[in-house]
């Protein structure tokens, strides 16, 4: 199931096609991150100063918290009807296109282009720069800018050590390799503002999502020895904390700090569907237990949407996390 070993294009091969292309649409995840986010930004950033037209379409809002990327302003939900046909489409930060949501339009694969991270990546595009030992889609963007020898402004600085510090978790996760700190010392050299990214993407939690935390955590439950924690989130707990579903994202980060714990589930049962966040210390790996249960992501981090009841849920990923050696 992991693709890790299949061939990605060259770093040459992308540029050429980023050369030859006039019009440009970057695309990010439902749900978005900073990565996703982060990575489509710095890129489109980059190639608008070459003439080249660029739009940027996301299903979802911008989140509160990502605003402050420039450019960010500009991403919508559609595009415009007069873009040219060998308009090229770059999939940032996802396994595969239905990342994106339903509300894009069909797109012929000679015209894709997928930059991700991800190890289980599909290899849907044309053209599949898929770097998994990269700590993010951002410092793939970065190898694409390096060859191509464009500046990176103080603006594409910003978005790219926004892309870091979100797959690294502010530094901290194991993906924080020299090679990363030396490359995010060279975009703080450029101007992005680590402190006002810190502040943005870790220190401006709502009054809401603090109390959904608690109620969270008041939920957790311990099994398998201690070495597994999950917990759940419905519409009950939104509508108590004022809360939405962005309020959700820090709580299972919590559940995996839990001393002793190797994984740790969150089930974000609300408005119709069961999200499943997943998180491993790195001996369990949950991007293939997700991946038995139709989603996907990283070793360490992953997550799936399950069609059925909270309980069946439950039951399907703590088989799912077993099958994985919990
Ligand atoms: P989160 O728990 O933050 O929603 O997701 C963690 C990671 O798992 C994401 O970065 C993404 O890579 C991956 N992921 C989450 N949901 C899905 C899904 O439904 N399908 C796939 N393929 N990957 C997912
Ligand atoms: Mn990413």
């Amino acid at each position: 199931m992991i693709e890790s070993k299949a061939a990605s294009a060259t770093t040459q091969e992308v540029v050429a096609e980023l050369r030859a292309r006039p019009a440009f649409v970057m695309v990010s995840h439902v749900k978005p991150d900073g990565d996703t986010l982060g990575a489509g930004l710095a890129l489109g950033l980059a190639l608008r100063p070459l003439g080249k037209r660029v739009h940027y379409f996301q299903q979802d809002p911008v989140p509160r918290n990502l605003r402050f990327l420039p450019d960010s302003e500009r991403v919508a939900r559609d595009v415009p009807e007069d873009l040219p046909a060998d308009t090229l489409w770059v999939f940032g930060d996802m396994s595969d296109t239905s990342r994106a949501g339903e509300f894009l339009p069909d797109i012929a694969r000679e015209n894709i282009l997928n930059i991700d991270h991800h190890l289980g990546n599909s290899r849907f595009g044309a053209l599949n720069y898929v770097l998994d030992s990269e700590c993010s889609t951002g410092t793939c963007v970065m190898r694409l800018l390096r060859e191509m020898k464009i500046p990176v402004t103080r603006d594409i600085a910003t978005c790219l050590l926004t892309t870091i510090m979100t797959d690294t978790g502010g530094f901290m996760h194991s993906n924080t390799t020299w090679e990363v700190l030396q490359l995010s010392a060279e975009l703080m050299r450029a101007g992005a503002d680590k402190e006002q990214i810190t502040e943005e993407i870790f220190a401006n939690k709502r009054f809401a999502a603090q109390k959904l935390l608690g109620m969270a955590l008041e939920h957790a439950t311990l099994e398998n020895e201690g070495r597994y924690c999950w917990s759940y989130i419905d519409d009950a707990m939104l509508k108590a904390a004022h809360a939405d579903g962005e309020d959700t994202e820090e709580i299972i980060g919590h559940l995996r700090s839990i001393e002793g714990v190797e994984a740790a589930a969150l089930f974000k049962a609300f408005d119709g569907e069961i999200r499943v966040s997943l998180r491993s210390n790195g001996r369990i790996n949950v991007q293939e237990a997700a991946a038995r249960l139709g989603g996907g992501g990283h070793f360490r981090a992953s997550g799936l949407t399950y069609v059925g009841q909270l309980e069946a849920a439950k039951k399907a990923v703590a088989q799912a996390l077993i099958a994985e050696g919990l």
